[in-house]
């Protein structure tokens, strides 16, 4: 099985228009992955869940019929005087089946290493799923403490009950700047990741994020250890998604 999760930001997405033109890619398209093949995650935000829920629901096409919803974020803390924050039980509550956690845009943002620690204990405690991001910021990577960096944030979630469910490595430096990372890149952080993994008997699929696209999704997809990818930007337009979807062979 192979994964791709669509990661909306706050970005608006006129929802009828993504849901044609990823249908109309799908069905023109000869040999689109199959469901079972590859998972098809969407991360919008709140406010668009509801009608998109809907549409999924009622969808005849077997592709979008299956896309799972996930949001984007969810708070640490269970229930109170938390302005702007939704809990994990309310995500449940309205069929959410999990959340991103650890994105590097919440990290600048005071999300620190306890912080997306408790927010995946609070999507364990309700049974909902985590896609849990780590990345080095540029300036880590040029002073050569990639490797250490990663290890610590792996080190910091993987504690008591809590692990990934799927783990996206993205690379801050190539988040949203149109600059993939180099498949060296990738793969020496992925490798690295696995063995944590193995050695702590951790059975989690590991993708990459950081500007996919069309273009390079086939030399991404072919590195060693990698079941897939978070999109960004190329996730805001239906057909352009599509596209990338139907690259990935499992
Ligand atoms: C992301 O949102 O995590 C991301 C990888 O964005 P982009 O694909 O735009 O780089």
């Amino acid at each position: 099985m192979k994964y791709l999760i669509a990661n909306w930001k706050m970005n608006s997405v006129d929802l009828d228009s993504w849901e044609n033109n990823f249908i109309n890619y799908v069905n023109s398209s000869k040999s689109f992955p199959k469901p079972h093949e590859l998972k098809i995650v969407l991360c919008s935000n709140l406010y668009d869940f509801y009608v998109l829920s809907e549409k999924i629901k009622n969808s005849k096409n077997d592709i979008f019929k299956n896309i799972t919803l996930y949001a984007q974020d969810v708070s640490q803390h269970e229930e109170g005087a938390f302005t702007g924050q939704v809990s994990s039980k309310f995500l449940k509550s309205v069929g959410l089946k999990g959340s991103i956690i650890g994105h590097s845009e919440l990290r600048e943002n005071g999300d620190d290493d306890e912080i997306v620690f408790e927010k995946g204990a609070k999507l364990k405690e309700e049974g909902i799923s985590n896609i849990f991001c780590i990345g080095e910021s540029l300036k880590i990577l040029e002073s050569n403490k990639k490797k250490s960096f990663l290890l610590n944030q792996l080190t910091a979630f993987c504690k008591k009950n809590v692990f990934p469910d799927l783990l996206a490595y993205e690379p801050i430096w190539a988040i949203g700047t149109g600059k993939e990372a180099d498949p060296e890149n990738i793969a020496s952080a992925v490798s690295m990741i696995i063995e944590f993994l193995e050695k702590k008997k951790i059975n989690c699929p590991v993708l990459y994020g950081g500007s996919v696209s069309s273009r390079n999704i086939l030399e991404i997809m072919s590195v060693s250890g990698i079941d897939g990818c978070l999109v960004g930007n190329s996730s805001l337009d239906g057909e352009q998604f599509a596209n990338i979807a139907s690259k990935i062979k499992s």
